[in-house]
C-alpha cells in the first residue's frame, strides 16, 4: 500500500482530551479511563465513531476527559439518553460510563429495561459501594454492616444490591466483573464487550480512596476468577449468586439475544411525529 495512504493508527492517548482529571489521587477511575482509551485503540475506532455518555458521579465525569464524542447528562439518565443515541446513530459505537449510586439507585429502573432491551450499548459500571461525590453515604451496593458513613452509624441494615444477578435476569446479554487494579484485564474486557451484540454490562470494581480506603485492599484482586463463560443463563445465574462478589477478571456469561435496532425514523417521519404532538 502506498505510505501516504496508509491509514493513520490510533493509540490510546488519542482517546484522551485535554482536561485534567480530578479524581482524588489513587481512585480506581483512573485505570479505568486507561483502560477504555487502550480497549478504543485495540479496536482501532476512529474517535469519530464513538460516543461516551454519563449521569452524575465521580466515574461520569469520563465524557469530558475523552476526546470521543460525548453527553454528561443527568443522575440515573445515561441509558435512555445511550439508547436514544444509538437508536438514532446505529453506527456508533455507545459506551456509558457511570457509578453504583447512579447507575443501580436513581437510574435503578432504567438499568432493567436496558438489560430488556438489548440495545447494543456496552455499560461499565465502576463499583466502589458508596457515593463518592457527595462525600460517602451508603449506596444500593454497599455491605449491610458497614458503618463508614454519618448517615448510617449503625451499618446499613439491608443487603447489598447485587447487579450482575439483577442484570442477567433481566435480560443483558454480556455479563462481567473485573478490577480496576488490572487495568489490561479490563481493556480486554471492555473491547469483548464491544464486540459482543446487544447489551454489554460490565462492572469494575474500582475502589474510593477517600471515602472506602479499605479497598485498597482491591490492589490484590488480580484475575482470581478460575470460571470460564457460559452461554448457559441458568449456570450464570448459579455462579452468580453463589459467589461472593469479588470473582473478578472473567467474562461470566455470554447470550446470544439478537440487539434490539429499530430503523432509524427519517427526517419526514420525525417532523410528522412533531406535527401530531405540538400543543
Ligand atoms: Fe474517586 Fe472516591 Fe475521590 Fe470520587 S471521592 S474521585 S470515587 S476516590
Ligand atoms: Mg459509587
Amino acid at each position: 500500500m502506498d505510505a501516504c495512504a496508509k491509514q493513520r493508527e490510533y493509540t490510546a492517548k488519542d482517546y484522551k482530551s485535554d482536561v485534567k482529571p480530578i479524581w482524588c489521587p489513587g481512585c480506581g477511575d483512573y485505570s479505568v479511563l486507561a483502560a477504555i482509551t487502550r480497549a478504543l485503540a485495540s479496536m482501532q475506532l476512529a474517535p469519530e465513531n464513538v460516543a461516551v455518555v454519563s449521569g452524575i458521579g465521580c466515574s461520569s465525569r469520563i465524557p469530558a476527559y475523552t476526546s470521543v464524542y460525548g453527553f454528561h447528562g443527568v443522575h440515573g439518565r445515561a441509558l435512555p439518553v445511550a439508547t436514544g443515541l444509538k437508536i438514532a446513530r446505529p453506527d456508533l459505537t455507545v459506551l456509558v460510563t457511570g457509578g453504583d449510586g447512579d447507575g443501580f439507585s436513581i437510574g435503578g429502573n432504567h438499568f432493567l429495561h436496558a438489560c430488556r432491551r438489548n440495545v447494543d450499548l456496552t455499560y461499565i459500571v465502576m463499583d466502589n459501594q458508596v457515593y463518592g461525590m457527595t462525600k460517602g453515604q451508603a449506596s444500593p451496593t454497599t455491605e449491610p454492616e458497614w458503618e463508614g458513613s454519618k448517615l448510617t452509624p449503625d451499618g446499613v441494615g439491608i443487603e447489598s444490591f447485587h447487579p450482575l444477578v439483577v442484570g442477567l435476569a433481566a435480560g443483558a446479554n454480556f455479563i462481567a466483573r473485573c478490577s480496576s487494579s488490572d487495568p489490561n484485564n479490563v481493556a480486554d474486557i471492555i473491547t469483548q464487550a464491544i464486540r459482543h451484540p446487544g447489551f454489554s454490562l460490565v462492572q469494575v470494581l474500582s475502589p474510593c480512596v477517600t471515602f472506602r480506603p479499605e479497598q485498597l485492599e482491591w490492589k490484590h484482586m488480580v484475575r482470581t476468577a478460575v470460571v470460564d463463560v457460559t452461554e448457559d443463563a441458568a449456570r450464570a445465574a448459579r455462579r452468580l449468586m453463589t459467589d461472593d462478589g469479588f470473582n473478578v477478571g472473567k467474562v461470566l456469561y455470554k447470550g446470544d439475544r439478537p440487539a434490539y435496532q429499530p430503523e432509524p425514523k427519517g427526517a419526514a417521519a420525525v417532523a410528522e411525529l412533531e406535527a401530531d404532538f405540538a400543543l
